[in-house]
């Protein structure tokens, strides 16, 4: 038996040599720190999970592929952008997660966000193993045909990596059903397969599900919800701060409003909006999805209720809930010790690592119930999921139908997360639930499949 500062030492170990053989990739290092600092209890507690290489082995992603995208815009000029697929880990099923397009991405911020989703996958119980790519090209200002000459370039070389039984990429920032349209049409033109399977957030109609919009953000309120619910509180009549203004923000606020609670925020990389009678949901959606233009314009047109806040951030209203949606580290420290001191019950990440470490132990000190992304924001990929059952049984599910089986699934992430927790005595802490049970489920199927 090994002893428990051994145990440490050894992930300690570990981790330098994440940070020595992946220089530069701080965000990689960052989300891998959270997980190996959870899982200490499961270690001690299970020796087959103290077999040598099995940390490692999830650790180290399967595959890593980059490649070079090359388009031309509208005027001819000819661009090259660097495309990523990081095929993490397939244990429990194909390779599944987001294709990210913004002018931030790099190795580190893929490898981040891969690792997290075999772990959010692995909590959704579906059968999917993790992945993620993107691209550093920033669509923002871009006409629609350079938007496409982009995607079928993409797709050019990715089209060779993925398949409905391989790898199923979907959307994540800067990539939605406009982008998923012009992927899939460039696929299927190469392959000559009609494979609905292949990519999933398609437009309804042609192989898309119901309610896959509207997942994450509907998924991350029901999750805030059922946090609340353990300490005996509801939605109704709680202010909301929510960061971002893209899918997962919008569809947010919508639920929040549905349920009764009160969203007061909204943001983009200008500044934020804060609008005292709440936010009105359809001048929002016609400026963000029909005009994509800024939040400010929001400001400018509701009237005197709201008031645009240049360079601010939301945390700074003060609120009964904060729902970060929109990207990596956006809630940090100073933010979490404001939101604390304006009395916040709860904070739950539609994005992914949206709160840096050091505010989610501010905020887990402080008493809040804090809900991270890889349980809280599992929603989309679980309707993705859901959209890839739909495809292979050639079957179209009703809203309501899609709607129930998202609620069940965010409610069996929340109890195994509390569950989890409070067997390895730590009740209440959803980080150590989720990476722990997201850990065993992953685990348990890598030891059994022998040494790949
Ligand atoms: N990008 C989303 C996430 O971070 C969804 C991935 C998917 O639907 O495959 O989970």
């Amino acid at each position: 038996m090994t002893s428990r500062p051994d145990r440490s030492t050894a992930l300690a170990h570990l981790h330098a040599e994440i940070v020595r053989r992946n220089p530069a990739e701080h965000e990689f290092h960052q989300a891998a720190r959270e997980v190996l600092d959870s899982l200490g209890p499961a270690l001690a507690a299970r020796s087959e999970y103290r077999d040598p290489g099995l940390v490692e082995r999830l650790i180290e992603p399967e595959r890593q592929i980059i490649f070079r995208v090359p388009w031309q815009d509208d005027q001819g000029c000819v661009h090259v952008n660097r495309g990523f697929r990081i095929e993490y880990n397939s244990a429990l099923g194909p390779y599944k997660g987001g294709l990210r397009f913004h002018p931030s991405v790099n190795l580190g911020i893929i490898k981040f966000l891969g690792f997290e989703q075999v772990f959010k996958n692995a909590l959704t119980g579906l059968g999917i193993g993790g992945g993620k790519g993107g691209s550093d090209f920033d669509p923002q200002g871009r006409s629609d045909a350079e938007v496409m000459r982009f995607c079928q370039s993409f797709m050019t070389e990715l089209y060779r990596h993925i398949g409905e039984y391989t790898d199923v990429p979907a959307g994540d920032i800067g990539v939605g059903s406009r982008e998923i349209g012009y992927l899939f049409g460039q696929y299927r033109r190469i392959t000559n397969r009609w494979e609905g399977g292949v990519l999933t957030g398609k437009r309804a109609g042609w192989g898309g599900s119901l309610i896959r919009p509207e997942a994450t953000g509907y998924g991350n309120v029901l999750f805030a919800e059922a946090m609340l619910h353990e300490r005996g509180e509801d939605l109704e009549g709680q202010t909301a701060v929510v960061s971002g203004s893209g899918n997962v923000a919008l569809y947010t606020i919508q639920k929040l409003i549905a349920l009764g609670a009160n969203p007061v925020t909204c943001s983009d990389s200008s500044g934020y909006v804060v609008d005292e009678k709440g936010i009105d949901l359809e001048l929002l959606c016609q400026i963000k999805e029909v005009e994509r233009g800024r939040v400010s314009t929001y400001a400018e047109r509701r009237g005197s209720s709201a008031r645009f806040v240049p360079g601010g951030r939301v945390w700074e209203v003060p609120a009964d809930l904060a729902l970060p949606s929109a990207t990596q580290n956006e809630l940090d420290e100073d933010a979490a010790a404001t939101l604390i001191r304006n009395g916040v019950k709860a904070v739950s990440e539609g994005a992914n690592m949206p709160t840096t470490p050091k505010a989610v132990q501010l905020l887990q000190q402080a008493g809040v119930a804090f809900g991270p992304g890889k349980a809280a924001n599992a929603g989309g990929v679980a309707v993705s999921a859901l959209e890839m059952t739909q495809n292979a049984s050639r079957t179209t599910w009703k809203a309501d139908q899609v709607e129930n089986e998202l609620a069940r699934i965010m409610t069996d992430i929340h109890n195994t997360c509390a569950e989890t927790a409070e067997r390895y005595g730590s009740p209440g802490d959803y980080v150590t639930g989720a990476n722990i049970a997201g850990f065993e489920r992953v685990a348990d199927a890598v030891l059994a499949q022998g040494v790949i």
